[in-house]
């Protein structure tokens, strides 16, 4: 029987936590799993990431964001796209099309009231069996921490952008 999915969450302030979901997927899609990303929050950017996945097919990709929401003070648009995504999410879970699915950015969701974070533990709960599931963003929920199989938290000691440089093409998007 195939093995069971895992529920790894990528979390803290530091650096690491959507390009090691990333490096997750380029493992798996190297042994011919099928991926879906789906991102939360973050706009339409031309992201490295997101060239690349276009040439991938065996990687499907969801932006589901309005760009990152603190500084904002009208957040009923951001919320009725957040709500979208994960109604993407749902879909993309239960199709059991996929073997890994990274919801980056998703701890936001019950952060920002969104979304209630019983809805995602219900998510995670009816996953396929063989599905693993990535979530990262910062601040992640105890329910959603105790859910899981791996959580990693990035701390950051130093970070470049602290010394006043600016987020680079190739290394931060
Ligand atoms: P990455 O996408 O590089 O793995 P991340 O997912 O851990 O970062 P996010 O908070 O999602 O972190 O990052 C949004 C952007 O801010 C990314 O471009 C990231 O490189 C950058 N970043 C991450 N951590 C920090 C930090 N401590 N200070 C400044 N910028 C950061
Ligand atoms: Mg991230």
């Amino acid at each position: 029987m195939e093995a069971e999915g895992r529920i790894i969450i990528n979390t803290g302030d530091g650096k690491g936590k959507t390009t090691a979901a990333l490096g997750t997927a380029f493992r798996a899609l190297g042994h011919d799993k099928k991926v879906c990303v789906i991102q939360f929050l973050k706009g339409k950017g031309r992201y490295g990431e997101r060239i690349m996945a276009e040439r991938l097919p065996n990687l499907d990709w969801h932006i589901c964001g309005k760009g990152f929401v603190f500084m904002k003070e009208n957040l009923e648009e951001d919320r009725r796209v957040a709500r979208e995504g994960f109604e993407t999410a749902k879909r993309c879970i239960l199709s059991d099309q996929y073997d890994l699915v990274i919801l980056d950015e998703i701890t936001y969701l019950p952060l920002y009231d969104f979304l209630d974070v019983e809805e995602i533990v219900e998510l995670i709960r009816n996953k396929p069996r063989r599905l693993s599931l990535i979530l990262t963003g910062r601040d992640a929920d105890p329910k959603l921490v105790e859910l899981a199989d791996t959580v990693s938290v990035m701390e950051p000691l130093k970070h470049a952008y602290k010394q006043g440089i600016k987020a680079q093409k190739g290394i931060e998007f």
